[in-house]
């Protein structure tokens, strides 16, 4: 379930040309509406496309405000409940509310890498797009291995 924006406590990242939640976001969700047309609501931002969110909780965990809250499936966060995260320098507090009001925190330490020090490929070569289809590069030939995807499969079409 998507995430959204409180937009009484978004600030807009102060105008900054990309807000925090827009850097983070690995699937481009997140909007700054500079001129309130798009929401109604200026210098606010805004997830642009939540059907296609996947809730990784980066923009929730990045944004300086705690604007940014995720909805839940009910299964996993009944509604009433939450489950909101508050990032420090070395840590990370959970906050879990339950629906009956019953709070609980749980705190835990963060990684201190320097952001952008990560070594992705950890020396191994880049991927090469040519070769994405080829067995063993995310399939293996057993079972029938990889196929192509079939349009007349999906749900939604
Ligand atoms: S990171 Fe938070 S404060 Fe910054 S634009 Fe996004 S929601 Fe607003
Ligand atoms: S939860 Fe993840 S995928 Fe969804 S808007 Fe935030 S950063 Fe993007």
């Amino acid at each position: 379930m998507p995430t959204f924006v409180r937009t009484e406590k978004c600030d807009g990242c102060k105008g900054q040309d990309k807000t925090a939640c827009m850097y983070i976001c690995p699937h481009n969700l997140m909007k700054l509406d500079k001129d309130g047309s798009e929401t109604g609501h200026a210098m606010k931002a805004f997830n642009q496309e939540p059907e296609q969110c996947w809730e990784c909780y980066s923009c929730v965990k990045i944004c300086p405000q705690g604007a940014i809250e995720c909805r839940h499936y009910a299964d996993i966060v009944p509604l009433g409940g939450s489950v909101q995260p508050l990032r420090g320098s070395d840590s990370i507090m959970w906050t879990i509310k339950f629906r009956n009001g019953t709070l609980k925190r749980f705190k835990f330490p963060i990684r201190t890498t320097a952001e952008g020090s990560i070594d992705c490929y950890g020396g191994k070569p880049m991927p090469k797009m040519s070769e994405i289809t080829a067995d063993g590069v995310y399939t293996r030939a057993v079972m029938g291995g990889f196929r192509a995807g079939n349009p007349a499969e999906l749900i939604r079409k």
